[in-house]
């Protein structure tokens, strides 16, 4: 025969598991509803900083694992017009970074250019005023990363092939010395980013002319591939 306290806690144990299994079918309701109008209505990015607010809280989401950029089938119909990305990144080719994941971006929202050592020449400041002065993109990062193996091939005076002459171009960003290897390469790697940030400006007026319009703005980071976090300089 059942006790009325048995009773109660079977109750109790049934009500548990009715609320538990509404609530799983409601959370999961949730995240497909959140993922489909998240991705059907992206931030409106007017300004510069709206689009430096963006790739923050892109990486951000990528450090926690809520990336919303990830219905790839979507995206595709979404941009299959036309592009309008809001930010162009300049990363190194690295496989540890690639700009769309980190910065939570997938499909259409930025353009990016990829070279050992993240420098600029001719074709990617022809390809930075394609994007900005045509697709009206708003923001450029130039981003550097801690370990990187061009820059750690600039401070051991590498020689190889064409590579020989690129990493020529990183030289005069070397900083600090070799006793501490870590701090020197990512030193050298934020001295590179200023450098290469220096070199569009004084290389591309058209570039430089929207900035000074209050059209585009250019940014320096540095990629942590230890942790997934993006720093801004
Ligand atoms: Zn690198």
């Amino acid at each position: 025969m059942m006790t009325k306290a048995k009773f109660t806690g079977t109750i109790l144990s049934v009500a548990i598991l009715i609320a538990s299994c509404t609530q799983g079918q409601k959370q999961s309701g949730n995240t497909e509803l959140s993922n489909a109008s998240v991705s059907k209505k992206h931030p409106i990015i007017i300004t510069p900083d709206d689009a430096l607010t963006e790739l923050k809280n892109g990486n951000q989401r990528f450090l926690e694992n809520k990336q919303i950029n990830i219905n790839y089938k979507e995206e595709i119909e979404a941009t299959k017009a036309d592009q309008r990305p809001h930010s162009l990144i300049l990363s190194c080719v690295d496989s540890r970074i690639p700009p769309e994941i980190i910065f939570d971006q997938g499909i259409g929202n930025i353009f990016v250019v990829r070279v050992a050592g993240n420098i600029e020449d001719p074709n990617i400041l022809g390809s930075m005023e394609f994007a900005t002065k045509i697709k009206g993109t708003k923001l450029i990062v130039v981003m550097g990363h801690t370990k990187c193996g061009a820059i750690k091939g600039v401070i051991d005076n590498a020689e190889l092939g064409n590579l020989t002459q690129l990493l020529a171009q990183i030289k005069p960003a070397i900083t600090g010395d070799k006793s501490n290897m870590e701090l020197m390469l990512t030193e050298t790697a934020k001295k590179n980013v200023e450098l290469t940030i220096a070199d569009i400006l004084n290389q591309s007026p058209v570039i430089s002319e929207l900035i000074k319009d209050g059209k585009l703005k250019i940014a320096g980071a540095i990629y942590d591939v230890a942790t997934g976090k993006v720093s801004f300089l």
